[in-house]
Protein backbone atom coordinates (compact mmCIF):
# COMPACT_ATOMS: atom_id res chain seq x y z
CA UNK A 1 0.00 0.00 0.00
CA UNK A 2 1.17 3.19 -0.62
CA UNK A 3 1.68 6.02 1.84
CA UNK A 4 -0.78 8.77 2.36
CA UNK A 5 -0.34 12.16 1.28
CA UNK A 6 -2.39 14.48 3.10
CA UNK A 7 -3.29 17.78 1.74
CA UNK A 8 -4.37 20.40 4.19
CA UNK A 9 -7.08 22.09 2.92
CA UNK A 10 -7.17 25.65 3.53
CA UNK A 11 -10.40 27.97 3.39
CA UNK A 12 -10.44 29.77 -0.18
CA UNK A 13 -13.30 31.04 -2.49
CA UNK A 14 -15.72 28.22 -3.70
CA UNK A 15 -14.94 26.12 -0.39
CA UNK A 16 -17.55 24.47 1.31
CA UNK A 17 -17.06 25.83 5.16
CA UNK A 18 -18.12 24.54 8.16
CA UNK A 19 -17.73 26.16 11.09
CA UNK A 20 -19.33 26.54 15.27
CA UNK A 21 -19.50 29.80 16.52
CA UNK A 22 -20.56 32.27 18.83
CA UNK A 23 -21.62 35.69 18.35
CA UNK A 24 -21.36 38.56 21.43
CA UNK A 25 -22.28 41.73 21.04
CA UNK A 26 -19.86 44.56 22.25
CA UNK A 27 -21.39 44.76 25.73
CA UNK A 28 -20.46 40.68 25.73
CA UNK A 29 -23.95 39.32 25.48
CA UNK A 30 -24.51 36.37 23.44
CA UNK A 31 -26.79 36.79 20.42
CA UNK A 32 -26.71 33.77 18.63
CA UNK A 33 -24.31 30.73 18.31
CA UNK A 34 -24.01 27.41 16.29
CA UNK A 35 -25.02 24.17 18.03
CA UNK A 36 -22.85 21.15 18.92
CA UNK A 37 -23.39 18.63 16.01
CA UNK A 38 -24.94 21.55 14.04
CA UNK A 39 -22.60 23.72 12.34
CA UNK A 40 -22.85 26.92 10.12
CA UNK A 41 -22.29 25.44 6.50
CA UNK A 42 -21.77 28.21 3.82
CA UNK A 43 -20.18 28.48 0.86
CA UNK A 44 -17.01 30.57 0.70
CA UNK A 45 -16.87 33.86 -1.53
CA UNK A 46 -20.17 34.17 -2.48
CA UNK A 47 -21.44 36.83 0.29
CA UNK A 48 -23.37 33.89 1.99
CA UNK A 49 -22.47 35.64 5.43
CA UNK A 50 -21.17 38.74 6.31
CA UNK A 51 -17.72 40.49 4.87
CA UNK A 52 -15.92 41.09 8.05
CA UNK A 53 -16.47 37.30 8.47
CA UNK A 54 -15.52 35.71 5.26
CA UNK A 55 -12.40 38.12 4.92
CA UNK A 56 -11.46 36.46 8.41
CA UNK A 57 -12.05 33.19 7.54
CA UNK A 58 -9.82 33.20 4.13
CA UNK A 59 -6.65 30.63 4.49
CA UNK A 60 -7.93 29.64 7.51
CA UNK A 61 -7.88 25.10 8.09
CA UNK A 62 -9.82 22.66 9.79
CA UNK A 63 -9.25 23.04 13.60
CA UNK A 64 -8.42 26.39 13.24
CA UNK A 65 -9.74 28.58 16.02
CA UNK A 66 -10.04 32.92 16.08
CA UNK A 67 -11.83 35.52 17.25
CA UNK A 68 -12.76 38.12 15.17
CA UNK A 69 -14.37 41.91 16.25
CA UNK A 70 -16.24 43.05 12.72
CA UNK A 71 -17.25 46.68 12.89
CA UNK A 72 -20.37 47.74 11.43
CA UNK A 73 -19.77 48.29 8.03
CA UNK A 74 -17.88 44.53 7.47
CA UNK A 75 -21.22 43.50 9.26
CA UNK A 76 -24.89 44.29 8.77
CA UNK A 77 -24.05 48.16 7.68
CA UNK A 78 -24.81 50.99 9.82
CA UNK A 79 -28.39 52.16 10.87
CA UNK A 80 -29.91 54.14 8.25
CA UNK A 81 -31.87 56.83 10.01
CA UNK A 82 -34.29 57.06 6.51
CA UNK A 83 -35.50 53.35 7.90
CA UNK A 84 -36.68 54.81 11.01
CA UNK A 85 -39.64 56.13 10.09
CA UNK A 86 -43.07 57.62 12.59
CA UNK A 87 -46.44 55.88 11.09
CA UNK A 88 -49.99 57.03 11.84
CA UNK A 89 -51.32 54.49 14.23
CA UNK A 90 -54.60 54.25 12.35
CA UNK A 91 -52.71 52.50 10.11
CA UNK A 92 -52.52 49.63 12.41
CA UNK A 93 -55.87 49.24 12.54
CA UNK A 94 -57.07 45.86 12.79
CA UNK A 95 -53.93 44.91 15.51
CA UNK A 96 -55.02 44.51 19.14
CA UNK A 97 -52.85 45.86 21.53
CA UNK A 98 -49.61 47.20 19.91
CA UNK A 99 -46.64 47.25 21.48
CA UNK A 100 -43.10 47.76 21.24
CA UNK A 101 -41.44 44.84 19.25
CA UNK A 102 -44.04 43.79 17.11
CA UNK A 103 -42.73 42.87 13.31
CA UNK A 104 -44.62 43.70 10.17
CA UNK A 105 -44.39 43.64 6.68
CA UNK A 106 -44.18 47.74 5.53
CA UNK A 107 -44.58 47.74 1.33
CA UNK A 108 -42.17 50.53 0.15
CA UNK A 109 -41.39 51.55 -3.34
CA UNK A 110 -38.47 49.14 -3.40
CA UNK A 111 -40.98 46.23 -2.35
CA UNK A 112 -41.67 44.52 0.90
CA UNK A 113 -39.28 45.81 3.99
CA UNK A 114 -39.79 43.96 7.43
CA UNK A 115 -39.98 46.26 9.91
CA UNK A 116 -40.25 46.27 13.96
CA UNK A 117 -42.03 48.47 16.58
CA UNK A 118 -40.00 50.58 18.50
CA UNK A 119 -42.25 53.12 20.16
CA UNK A 120 -46.00 53.81 20.29
CA UNK A 121 -47.18 56.86 21.11
CA UNK A 122 -51.23 57.96 21.10
CA UNK A 123 -51.58 58.41 17.37
CA UNK A 124 -48.10 57.60 16.08
CA UNK A 125 -46.11 54.36 15.88
CA UNK A 126 -42.14 54.45 14.92
CA UNK A 127 -41.27 51.61 12.95
CA UNK A 128 -37.75 50.31 12.47
CA UNK A 129 -36.52 48.84 8.61
CA UNK A 130 -32.71 48.34 9.67
CA UNK A 131 -31.47 45.24 9.92
CA UNK A 132 -31.95 44.13 13.92
CA UNK A 133 -27.93 43.77 13.75
CA UNK A 134 -27.49 47.29 12.12
CA UNK A 135 -25.07 49.54 13.62
CA UNK A 136 -23.64 46.68 16.11
CA UNK A 137 -19.90 45.85 16.33
CA UNK A 138 -19.76 41.68 16.47
CA UNK A 139 -17.50 39.76 18.01
CA UNK A 140 -17.12 35.87 16.67
CA UNK A 141 -15.49 33.13 18.55
CA UNK A 142 -15.21 31.00 15.55
CA UNK A 143 -13.83 27.19 15.07
CA UNK A 144 -13.09 25.41 11.42
CA UNK A 145 -14.71 22.35 11.60
CA UNK A 146 -14.80 20.81 7.87
CA UNK A 147 -13.85 22.22 4.46
CA UNK A 148 -14.44 20.37 1.31
CA UNK A 149 -14.49 21.91 -2.27
CA UNK A 150 -17.97 22.70 -3.82
CA UNK A 151 -19.84 20.73 -6.44
CA UNK A 152 -20.23 22.10 -9.97
CA UNK A 153 -24.56 22.61 -9.00
CA UNK A 154 -23.25 24.37 -5.52
CA UNK A 155 -21.09 26.97 -7.45
CA UNK A 156 -23.92 27.35 -10.82
CA UNK A 157 -26.24 28.23 -7.38
CA UNK A 158 -24.12 30.20 -5.62
CA UNK A 159 -25.19 28.39 -1.76
CA UNK A 160 -24.29 24.65 -0.34
CA UNK A 161 -26.23 21.70 -1.29
CA UNK A 162 -26.73 19.68 2.07
CA UNK A 163 -28.83 16.17 2.93
CA UNK A 164 -27.70 15.37 -0.50
CA UNK A 165 -30.49 18.03 -2.26
CA UNK A 166 -30.93 21.51 -3.65
CA UNK A 167 -31.34 24.21 -0.97
CA UNK A 168 -31.42 21.53 1.95
CA UNK A 169 -30.51 21.88 5.13
CA UNK A 170 -33.24 24.50 6.31
CA UNK A 171 -30.96 27.62 4.73
CA UNK A 172 -31.26 31.08 3.66
CA UNK A 173 -32.17 30.33 -0.25
CA UNK A 174 -34.69 33.32 -0.38
CA UNK A 175 -33.30 35.04 -3.34
CA UNK A 176 -34.29 31.76 -5.65
CA UNK A 177 -32.42 32.06 -8.41
CA UNK A 178 -32.10 28.86 -10.26
CA UNK A 179 -32.62 26.51 -8.23
CA UNK A 180 -35.60 24.94 -8.56
CA UNK A 181 -36.32 24.48 -5.43
CA UNK A 182 -39.94 25.09 -4.31
ZN1 LIG B 1 -29.63 25.08 -5.19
Amino acid sequence: MEKYTLLIMQIANNSVVSIQYTLKNSEGTIIDQSSEGNPLTYLHGHRNIIPGLENALLDKSIGDALDVSIEPEQAYGTVNPALIQEVPKEHFQGVEALEVGMRFQASTEQGPVPVVVTQVADDVVTVDGNHPLAGQTLNFSVKVEAIREASEEELAHGHIHQSGGCCGGGGDNSEGGSCGCS
